[in-house]
């Protein structure tokens, strides 16, 4: 992937996370998990709103 992703928690709050990214990222507002590091590329758990460039 590579890239930075905009995702929305279930809750509603928005975050830009890395497609790549090494480590967990959890929501800002609710804690739940958005990004899950997979050997590469992250797991998104998340719906993605849009792939920025
Ligand atoms: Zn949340």
């Amino acid at each position: 992937m590579g890239s930075f992703l905009n995702v929305k928690c279930d809750c509603g709050e928005e975050s830009t996370v890395y497609g790549d990214s090494k480590s967990a990222v959890n929501c800002k507002k609710c804690g739940n998990v958005l990004a899950q590091p997979r050997g590469g590329r992250a797991k998104i758990h998340a719906r993605i709103l849009e792939v920025l460039p």
